[in-house]
C-alpha cells in the first residue's frame, strides 16, 4: 500500500502567487515518488488554480457543509457543497479537525454529519481524532467515545473510504520535539483500529489507513513509519515548506 502523505494548508499562505509557488514545488517532487499518494488540501479559494495543475497530486478540501443537494448548490451562506469540491476535482476532504471542533464548536454530531455525508457523496474522508490532554489514561476514553460518536450509524461499505489521522491536539503546530513518540504512535494505532472493528468490522478496520499528525518534520518522519507503523502523515506547518515537505515525501517513498 502506498504511504498517504496529507498536506494541510490550514489558512495559508496568503496570496494566490504564494500558493502556486508552493504547489509547484511539491509537484516536482511528488511526480517522481511510486510509492506515495500525496494529497494537498489547500483553503478553498485556492482549490481552483491548483486543480488545472494536477496529475501526480491528489487534492482535498480542508471541510465541507453536510448538506448536499442533487443541485449542488442551496440557502447555506459561507458553506461549500460535496458538488463544487468534486467540480474541482477534489476527492478527499478533513473532517473533524481539532482547529474547527475547538474554534468554531463543532460537535460530534456536526462531524457525524459531514463524514457521512462526504462517504455517500464519494469522498475519501480524512477524519481527524485527538485528545487534548494526556494526563492520564482518560485520553483513551476520549478517543474511543470521539470514533464510535463521530462515525455513528453509517454503512459500514462506505467506511471504505474512511482515513483516520491521529493528532494529539497538544502535539499540533510546535517543534520537532513535541511530537508524539513513535512508540505511543504504535500503541495509539492499535488501540484505534480495534475501536473501529466495532462500526466498521473486522475485515474492513483493517484495511482502513491511519494517519499520524502534530508537528511532523523530515528528521522525526521516518519513526513513525518504522516503530510507529503508521500508513501516513497528515502534515500542518512544514506543508507549506516545500524543501521541508519534500524531504519527508522522500523519506516515505522509501519506508
Ligand atoms: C495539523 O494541524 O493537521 C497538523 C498536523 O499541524 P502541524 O503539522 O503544524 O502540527
Amino acid at each position: 500500500m502506498k504511504k498517504l502523505i496529507v498536506a494541510n494548508w490550514k489558512m495559508n499562505p496568503a496570496s494566490l502567487k504564494e500558493a502556486k509557488g508552493i504547489f509547484n514545488e511539491i509537484k516536482k517532487v511528488a511526480s517522481k515518488l511510486k510509492n506515495v499518494e500525496t494529497v494537498i488540501c489547500p483553503p478553498f479559494v485556492y482549490l481552483s488554480a491548483i486543480s488545472y495543475q494536477l496529475s501526480a497530486i491528489k487534492l482535498g478540501a480542508q471541510d465541507v457543509f453536510w448538506e448536499n443537494p442533487a443541485t449542488g448548490g442551496g440557502a447555506y451562506t459561507g458553506e461549500i457543497s460535496l458538488k463544487m469540491l468534486k467540480n474541482f476535482g477534489a476527492r478527499y476532504v478533513i473532517i473533524g479537525h481539532s482547529e474547527r471542533r475547538e474554534n468554531l464548536q463543532e460537535t460530534d454530531e456536526m462531524v457525524n454529519k459531514k463524514v457521512k455525508s462526504a462517504l455517500k457523496g464519494g469522498f475519501r474522508v480524512i477524519f481527524c481524532i485527538g485528545e487534548k490532554k494526556r494526563d492520564d489514561e482518560s485520553y483513551l476514553y476520549f478517543i474511543r467515545d470521539e470514533i464510535l460518536n463521530d462515525l455513528k450509524d453509517i454503512n459500514r461499505k462506505l467506511l471504505k473510504n474512511l482515513i483516520i489521522a491521529y493528532e494529539p491536539i497538544w502535539a499540533i503546530g510546535k517543534t520537532g520535539k513535541a511530537a508524539d513518540s513513535p512508540e505511543n504512535v504504535f500503541q495509539m494505532g492499535i488501540f484505534i483500529r480495534k475501536t473501529i472493528m466495532h462500526v466498521a468490522g473486522e475485515k474492513l478496520s483493517r484495511n482502513i489507513p491511519i494517519l499520524y499528525g502534530g508537528s511532523v518534520d523530515s528528521k522525526n518522519c521516518a519513526g513513525f513509519f518504522k516503530e510507529g507503523n503508521m500508513q501516513g502523515l497528515l502534515i500542518g506547518g512544514k506543508s507549506l515548506i516545500p524543501k521541508e515537505f519534500n524531504k519527508i515525501l522522500k523519506i516515505a517513498n522509501k519506508a
